[in-house]
């Protein structure tokens, strides 16, 4: 058996202690006095450890001063306080037995010196050996863990919503389309067109855009249930905030309306955010040194602040009396750009912001239709430096004004029966919002680019994954 670096280094094995590492070489030095130090890492926590290797070894001059960055190592030896900087502990190393080697160590992709961030991105496959993906990748798992665990404790169901659909969920027209045609034999209509209506298995097939019509039918039995799961955009345009396939976080709960939905979120990102600065101190601490500066302070005020709340409306009057110049201009009717969102949160509140009732005609069929017949009870969460990271809404429980929503944009009341029948047996006020997962890890790392928090980044350009 062996113990992991982190065991190693936060103390659960004691000075003294006989131990075995295995794990990865991150860079090796030699000393003119016949020692080497070897920085082994195996992803368990930021720092790698270090194992000081004598020359008594059998194996020194042919294995060990030949060992590279990427070689696979089992170090064994004793565990001794470190009297370097920065760390606690190291190994005197008693064994080195070399696991794997590495080819050509001069053109090794990940060797050990500072690559570009685009350049990594070419190598999806070796990038998790890096200080930063490996950083982002456990902030991510923190992140999702401390997620499930806030649902579970304030008492929410995890629903599992399908992937395959037949609904275009928020009737953007960005969805995939999934095929059980032969391609050879592609059925034709009487004009000779290809004839899509039939992919799956006779019907129309889609991957699905969100889960949230599917669960609103798990909350209108369960009352407080979430989906957690892959979603498909085929976004047209290329941007460092958007995927083709990225992972939401949708909430969905009865008998709840728009501020106290609002309030939720408020309270499930805080929660989030600690889980990180308590769990993650070490990579946190290497993204504010390295990546975004005040990566750990910005996340503490947006713990210890309330969140903003502005009316649409309010917000857009904001934006015209600021004086500022946007690319795009601004007017009542406008679904926000994120230059508009993040002057709203950086500059203006100074805070995370909800903003709450915006335009029908910008939003969903399914939001809750307000008095004035303009607006509907719709909210995002902006958050300065990245712009929108939730959209939620108040769903329409009443059965003729979903109707009416229904025929005024043109779709069609027998492809939602189902939903509609969740407002005839039993409606009940009910409200949920998503979340972009990728784009809260965006935020959290201060990364540049959504394509650095997601292992395999789907987006125009795809690779050979
Ligand atoms: P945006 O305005 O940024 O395009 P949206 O309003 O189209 O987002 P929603 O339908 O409200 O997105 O989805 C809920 C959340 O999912 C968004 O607040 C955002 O965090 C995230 N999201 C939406 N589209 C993408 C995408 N293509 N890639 C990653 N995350 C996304
Ligand atoms: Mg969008
Ligand atoms: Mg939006
Ligand atoms: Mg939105």
């Amino acid at each position: 058996t062996h113990t992991s670096v982190a065991d190693l280094l936060t103390g659960k094995r004691q000075s003294g202690e006989q131990v075995t590492v295995k794990g990865w070489i991150r860079t090796r030095r030699d000393s003119k006095a016949g020692i080497s130090f070897l920085a082994i890492h195996d992803g368990s926590c930021f720092h790698p450890i270090q194992a000081v290797v004598p020359n008594s070894l059998d194996n020194y001059q042919d294995e060990v001063t030949r060992l590279t960055t990427g070689c696979s190592v089992t170090v064994s030896g004793t565990l001794v306080e470190s009297l370097g900087e920065g760390q606690a502990f190291e190994i005197q190393a008693e064994q080195v037995d070399v696991l794997g080697w590495v080819e050509n160590p001069d053109s090794y992709p990940m060797a050990a010196k500072r690559h570009s961030i685009e350049y990594l991105r070419e190598y999806s496959h070796l990038r998790a050996r890096t200080n930063v993906i490996g950083a982002v990748t456990r902030i991510r798992n923190c992140l999702s863990q401390a997620m499930h665990r806030f649902f579970h404790e304030q008492g929410y169901y995890w629903i599992s919503t399908p992937i395959i659909t037949a609904n275009d969920c928020e009737g953007a027209g960005e969805m995939f389309r999934v095929s059980t045609l032969d391609l050879a034999n592609l059925p034709r209509t009487e004009q000779g067109d290809v004839d899509f209506s039939e992919d799956f298995f006779g019907k129309e097939a889609f991957l699905t855009v969100s889960g949230q019509l599917n669960v609103e039918t798990y909350a209108c039995a369960l009352s407080k249930v979430y989906t957690f799961g892959p979603t498909f955009r085929a976004e047209k345009s290329n941007t460092s905030r958007h995927l083709a396939e990225f992972w939401m976080v949708e909430p969905e709960i009865a008998f709840a309306d728009l501020d106290e939905t609002a309030a939720f979120a408020e309270k499930m990102l805080k929660y989030v955010f600690n889980a990180v600065l308590s769990e993650r101190r070490d990579d946190m601490e290497f993204f504010a040194q390295r990546i975004q500066k005040d990566a750990i302070t910005r996340l503490e005020n947006f713990i210890n602040k309330d969140f903003a709340q502005v009316d649409y409306t309010d917000a857009i009057n904001i934006l015209i009396q600021s004086g500022r110049q946007f690319e795009y201009p601004v007017e009542w009717g406008i679904d926000m750009s994120s230059e508009h969102e993040r002057y709203l949160a950086e500059e203006h509140f100074k805070s995370p912001v909800v903003v709450k009732n915006y335009p029908k005609d910008i939003k969903a069929f399914y939001m809750r239709m307000n008095d004035d017949g303009k607006t509907v009870a719709a909210m995002d969460v902006l958050a300065p430096g990245i712009g929108e990271i939730i959209g939620g809404s108040q769903r329409e429980e009443r059965l003729d004004r979903l109707d009416a929503r229904l025929s005024e944009m043109n779709l069609n009341p027998e492809d939602y029966s189902w939903y509609r029948d969740l407002r005839r047996y039993g409606t009940v006020p009910h409200s949920g919002f998503g979340l972009g997962f990728d784009r809260l890890v965006t935020y959290v790392t201060g990364m540049q680019n959504i394509r650095d928090v997601i292992p395999f980044p789907r987006a125009p350009r795809l690779a050979d994954y």
